[in-house]
């Protein structure tokens, strides 16, 4: 709807600002891919920072629902910072490149993955993307082991200063005080978890794993056979069988898995349905990264006190 008229108008209204001189500094445009990383992102960022994330807090972070707005969005960005390890390949590409934006180009500073320094679990010997496997390049929901949002709060500093120097020390304070806080959190949460160390859960896809071997839980299922294949009725059967014999009580799921597949799993077990999302702002008063994990582990806790 852009005519001549409308961009005089624009124009003019935008040469109308005071000078660049006399305005507040501008904020770094940080988008991340999900929640997650924009709650480490504001937590790194501080004050320097304005953080959008592309998915929905209710959404499946390797199906996020694509938007013309997202396009936008990329643009205007100075940063942009993805899980990586191909969690966001079936619909963060066609954004990219939609968006035109060099600063957020693979390889340059704006562009921050936050797999590349994590330690990869689960990278698969053989591999079918034509039967729906989504993990190609190891599991890439890392982010609930606080020692890689520790790892990826430190690449997130490091890449903030590349691009906004002026705020470097900013970022460095910001990380410390990260880092101090999340040390004190490990340690409660570990003692939180410590009279269950060894509990034996089953989760819909694989997700829930390094926080599993973080806190000493033992994953002896998944519902779905595959990471992105749905559960059979022929592979239920399984996981009942491995569940009854291990004495696996709880099933988690987050918010967009098929809870009722869960449910009649559970039934056939005596098992818990335990809903809990990965991702901040999904539930209230969990939009800090802080905040999520203290939900986490005390929902965890509290469905592992009540299943003994
Ligand atoms: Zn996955």
């Amino acid at each position: 709807m852009l005519n001549s008229t409308v961009l005089k108008l624009a124009t003019a209204a935008l040469l109308a600002w005071p000078a660049a001189g006399v305005l507040p500094a501008a904020k770094l445009r940080v988008v991340a891919t999900t929640p997650d990383l924009a709650a480490l992102a504001r937590e790194v960022g501080g004050t320097a920072v304005d953080v959008t994330a592309l998915a929905k807090p209710t959404e499946d972070p390797h199906y996020v629902d694509a938007k013309p707005s997202h396009i936008v969005t990329l643009n205007r960005a100075d940063v942009l910072i993805e899980g990586g390890a191909e969690l966001e390949l079936g619909w963060l590409p066609p954004l990219l490149e939609s968006s035109r934006n060099s600063k957020i180009a693979t390889g340059a500073a704006g562009r921050i993955v936050a797999s590349s320094g994590v330690r990869m679990r689960e990278i698969p010997t053989t591999f079918d993307r034509s039967k729906g496997d989504v993990h190609a390049l190891g599991n890439p929901h890392f982010l609930l082991d606080p020692v890689n949002a520790k790892i990826i709060a430190a690449t997130m500093a490091d890449h903030f200063a590349k691009v906004d120097p002026k705020s470097a020390e900013l970022f460095k304070a910001n990380l410390q005080a990260f880092n101090t806080r999340l040390e004190a959190k490990l340690a409660e949460w570990q003692k939180q978890l410590e009279p269950y160390r060894g509990a034996r859960i089953v989760t819909y896809h694989k997700d829930f794993g390094y926080l599993a071997e973080r806190f000493g839980l033992n994953v002896v299922e998944t519902l779905e056979p595959k990471p992105g294949i749905a559960p059979s009725p022929a592979h239920m059967t399984q996981v009942i069988g491995t569940m009854k014999a291990q004495g696996a009580r709880v099933i988690l799921i987050q918010p967009y898995q098929k809870r009722k597949t869960a449910e009649s799993v559970a039934r056939q077990t005596g098992a818990v349905v335990l809903e809990l999302s990965q991702q901040p702002g999904a539930r209230a008063n969990t939009s800090t990264y802080f905040d999520l994990m203290d939900h986490i582990v005390g929902s965890l806790a509290t469905a592992f006190h009540e299943a003994q």
